[in-house]
């Protein structure tokens, strides 16, 4: 250390001139480079990427923030990928709504922590608000619920409640009898042995999320306890199967823990049917789990609210408002139907929120404890113009998915591998005569190729056992026209790289 060392500039009243001048810096130049975006990202090779980054001295500061915000806008916003540009087609992002970006720069400079009451305040008083608000929009006549890092966050804790109540219960009975013991732990409602760990069953299908299978696998549960249920040939759940896999897990003496329902699957965008999956849970008592991080826009939606029909009868929702409600990551919620459910995993600590505390501290409720105040930008957003405008912004996304769908149905070249609810679409360049082995071969090359090149961002996957290209559509400012024009790019890139492999094979053939 000597006397050159530069001052690390702490956020105080008295920086706030600085706060202004260089994070309006910021602003400036990130609004500049926003302005100019023509393609969801650039063409700079990988490892041109990695050597900038490695080339980089972390021990060597610039001196200023100006210095190093500059180095920032250079480095990495030139680079970034966004996903506002309907280039970008590959995965769950959105593009977000300015009022939460707005938010998102209040959060940034406040650093509000919604732990406890004691840290946030009047924060705390939105985050419960707007969380009441979510749960009415499921259904949820006094529900609760606690914002969360995303989707597979939601999920973890849903499964962690119900695991809670199957074992802290007689008989596996998911009921609310567990409740918060004095040291924070569940205490067994009946004197009878709580069904083991390895007993568990979660019920789910091969479309269900992967987070489903990792929360298992960290909630202490073996491979075998996730039951993968039958689905129709759309890749819903099939209530019948379900019906069956409950009651064949209950006569070999395992404990039914939780049915996990999805309402939007990442790749086909299949809703399981809500109702009877339902009447199924209702009949044999089993936690009933809705996985709507994809479908929550539907939730708002002026259109196709009807597609949710069932939802309210989940005890646990996941909604993901960082992919169809246009919010910045992170924002993601896990909703339940009794407010009493989220006390089965509560935990007092006594120099934070004692059990007797007066004041609501949302730690209780949340497997987090400093945890950011992302409800502000749900908040915001709502308060600028209202849940119709969202689910309008998500029923146009789903409209020019269908006009999509129809063109890639009929597309000469283009084989459309599923249908789907919300806004994917599964396809494959395959013109007749082309072996399913080349069509296949080509899924990954024709991602990458497209990847590298920065134009049209698509994503791969696999479909009942075959690979296949995908787009995920989110973006309401991007229509019909313009993916269909990004469309023709992926055609193009695949006929030339079907040709180029020809090429390639027809010269190794002749020097053979
Ligand atoms: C995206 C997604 C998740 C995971 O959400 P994250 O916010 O990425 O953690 C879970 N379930 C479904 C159905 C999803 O589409």
């Amino acid at each position: 250390m000597n006397s050159d060392t530069p001052l690390l500039e702490i956020l105080t009243s008295a920086r706030a001139h600085r706060y202004r001048s260089v994070v309006r810096g910021a602003v400036d130049r990130t609004a500049d480079r926003l302005a100019a975006v023509a393609a969801p990202t650039t063409d700079t090779p990988a490892q041109v990427l990695r050597d900038r980054v490695a080339a980089i001295d972390l021990d060597r500061p610039l001196g200023s923030a100006d210095a190093a915000v500059a180095e920032v806008d250079g480095l990495f916003t030139a680079e970034a990928v966004w996903f506002h540009d309907p280039g970008y087609l590959a995965h769950l992002n959105c593009p977000v709504a300015v009022p939460a970006v707005a938010a998102e720069a209040v959060l940034a400079a406040v650093n509000p922590s919604v732990d406890t009451w004691d840290q946030s305040r009047i924060g705390t008083e939105i985050e419960r608000r707007v969380v009441r608000w979510a749960s009415g929009t499921v259904g949820f006549t006094a529900g609760d619920g606690i914002f969360t890092s995303g989707g597979t966050q939601s999920n973890l804790h849903a499964l962690l409640l119900a695991r809670q109540a199957a074992t802290s219960t007689t008989a596996g009975r998911a009921t609310t009898a567990g409740r918060a013991a004095g040291d924070g732990r569940s205490v067994a409602a009946s004197d009878r042995p709580a069904p083991a760990l390895d007993d568990l069953v979660v019920f789910a299908t091969a479309s269900s999320h992967f987070s489903v299978r990792k929360s298992a696998m960290l909630l202490g549960l073996p491979e075998r306890a996730v039951v993968e249920v039958a689905a129709d040939a759309a890749g819903r759940m099939r209530p019948d199967a379900l019906a069956h896999a409950v009651a064949a897990a209950r006569h070999e003496g395992r404990t039914p823990m939780a049915v996990v329902a999805t309402a939007g699957t990442t790749d086909r965008g299949c809703i399981d049917p809500l109702e009877p999956i339902a009447d199924v849970c209702d009949l044999e008592d089993v936690w009933l789990h809705v996985d709507a991080a994809y479908g929550c826009g539907l939730l708002v939606s002026p259109s196709r609210r009807h597609l949710l029909d069932g939802i309210e009868r989940a005890r646990t929702v996941t909604t993901d408002f960082h992919k169809s409600f246009f919010q910045p990551v992170s924002s993601s919620a896990l909703l339940v139907r009794d407010p009493a459910d989220l006390r089965l995993a509560a935990w007092h600590a006594d120099y934070l929120n004692p059990e007797d505390a007066e004041e609501p501290n949302q730690v209780d409720k949340s497997l987090q404890t400093t945890r950011r105040f992302d409800a502000l930008k749900l908040w915001t957003t709502l308060r600028a113009s209202g849940a119709e405008a969202i689910g309008r912004a998500f029923d146009t996304v789903l409209d020019v998915t269908e006009r999509v769908h129809d063109h890639v149905a009929a597309h000469p070249d283009l084989v459309l591998v599923a249908p789907t609810q919300l806004s994917t679409v599964l396809f494959r360049w395959q013109p007749d005569g082309v072996p399913d082995a080349d069509a296949d071969a080509l899924v990954a090359p024709v991602r990458a190729a497209l990847l590298a090149e920065g134009r049209v961002l698509v994503a791969k996957t696999v479909i009942d056992g075959r690979p296949c290209n995908k787009l995920t559509l989110l973006n309401p400012e991007t229509d019909a026209d313009q993916v269909l024009a990004a469309l023709d790019h992926v055609v193009a890139t695949a006929e030339r790289l079907h040709a180029e492999h020809a090429r390639a094979t027809e010269t190794t053939g002749a020097t053979r």
